[in-house]
């Protein structure tokens, strides 16, 4: 079988690959200002110490050049340590301006770890000078490669500055010529050792963050998604209005509240007349836009703090708590008188028609000590507007709930 290679698609996942780390750069950086700050606490005195160590140290007699080692690494220690104290202020400062400092950030880890490896370079050359290894900058090499988190771009970068540069000091110190492939060998090793440490802690890192991004975004999206649910379980979704389960469910808290209080708790049942038609003469999709529309003038017709909600079919029900029985009947009245006032704009295939329509109103109410159940109140306001329909449509009537042993009355009735 031959398979066909495609260096495209290869290119492809490389820029995604590479698109997908510097995504993740910004966090990776501000982990690592962080864990530089928090490392400085003991860097910082020990730097100190050392050029305490450094500066008081006497080299044994006839060792002169071990003297001068000592002399050259003092001041080198305390430079390093005054410079890690600025480089630590700066990563604190970047650190408390939160995001808005991104690329400032990387170059100040970029300068961070190239700083330390030249120091590292600069010891090891002194130490080679007497005799050591390069362990100093074998060690930094391989400190940095655990606690900076760089995307391969960038490690490359400050690991092969930092290599170029160590090995033209190499070069240049005069090592003893025996002495120098076996030092360039441990350089080129430690440097690649570092390189692949890095990419491999890098790997493991990025792979984590984006797994928790995306876990954070799949969260986001199932509370959205239960958000709505909720939503759709309480609301009509034609109308958006409250549906029949919300409303008896508000119906029966708003009862329960009233019941301790001197408040008036109205229910008024509207049901638009000789609706049918609508949907016969110009289809179904024209009468629900006119659900919608009257939906929108019943909210827009009452006060906030009351609740409208669509029963089902053309029926709607508003709830008016802390209301009086006269007051809904005059709600009622001018809900009547808006939605009869002027006909409703209904697109219908292209064209806008003008279509009159009007409801009929059933009012009841549950007054100061008079208790009755929910069912109580919506079947008087069911008669009230039975009798509405009755009378000539476009019309409101009121009738009091069954309270306890009391059967339900008819006590008004208004065109
Ligand atoms: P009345 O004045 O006696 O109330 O007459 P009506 O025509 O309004 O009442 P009827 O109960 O005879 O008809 C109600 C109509 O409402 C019948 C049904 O097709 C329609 N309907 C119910 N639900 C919807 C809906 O969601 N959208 C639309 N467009 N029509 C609906
Ligand atoms: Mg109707
Ligand atoms: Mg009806």
């Amino acid at each position: 079988m031959v398979t066909e290679i495609r260096p495209s698609r290869w290119l492809d996942r490389i820029r995604a690959l590479a698109q997908a780390y510097r995504a993740v750069q910004g966090e990776a950086t501000r982990e690592t200002l962080q864990r530089f700050r928090a490392l400085l606490l003991g860097a910082v005195p020990l730097h100190g110490a050392l050029a305490w160590w450094f500066g008081q140290y006497q080299a044994p007699p006839g060792r002169p050049e071990m003297q001068r080692w000592a002399d050259a690494l003092s001041p080198l220690q305390m430079a390093m340590a005054v410079v890690l104290l600025l480089l630590g202020g700066l990563a604190h400062a970047l650190l408390r301006r939160q995001h808005r400092a991104r690329a400032g950030a990387v170059l100040l880890q970029a300068v961070f770890c190239l700083v330390y490896l030249a120091f590292g370079a600069l010891a090891a050359i002194l130490d080679v000078g007497v005799g050591n290894g390069i362990a100093t900058f074998m060690l930094i090499c391989a400190g940095i490669a655990v606690l900076s988190l760089m995307r391969p771009a960038l490690s490359f970068t400050v690991f092969g500055l930092a290599f170029l540069v160590f090995w033209q000091m190499l070069q240049g110190a005069g090592v003893d010529a025996r002495l120098l492939p076996s030092l360039q060998v441990q350089a080129i090793s430690a440097v690649l050792m570092a390189q692949v440490v890095s990419v491999i802690i890098w790997h493991q890192y990025a792979g984590t963050v984006v797994l928790r991004r995306q876990l954070s975004r799949s969260n986001e999206a199932l509370v959205a998604k239960q958000r709505e649910l909720e939503f759709l379980a309480e609301r009509d979704a034609l109308t958006g209005l409250y549906n029949r389960r919300e409303l008896m469910r508000l119906a029966e808290f708003e009862l329960s509240q009233a019941a301790r209080s001197p408040l008036t708790t109205c229910l008024v049942m509207v049901d638009l007349d000789f609706f049918k038609k609508i949907n016969d003469q110009h289809g179904h999709p024209a009468g629900d836009e006119v659900l919608k529309q009257v939906a929108a003038l019943l909210s827009a017709g009452v006060r906030a703090s009351d609740v409208v909600a669509r029963m089902g079919g053309e029926e709607f029900i508003v709830l008016l708590p802390n209301t009086s029985q006269d007051g809904a009947i005059a709600v009622a009245q001018k809900l009547r008188q808006t939605l009869r006032a002027q006909p409703l704009k209904v697109p219908v295939q292209g064209r806008t028609l003008l279509l009159p329509v009007t409801a009929s109103f059933g009012v009841s109410s549950l007054g100061e000590n008079q208790r009755a159940s929910v069912d109580a109140l919506y079947t008087a306001a069911d008669q009230a507007l039975y009798a509405a329909k009755q009378q000539g449509r476009d019309r409101v009537e009121y009738a009091a709930p069954q309270l306890s042993g009391d059967l339900p009355e008819r006590t008004e009735s208004r065109g």
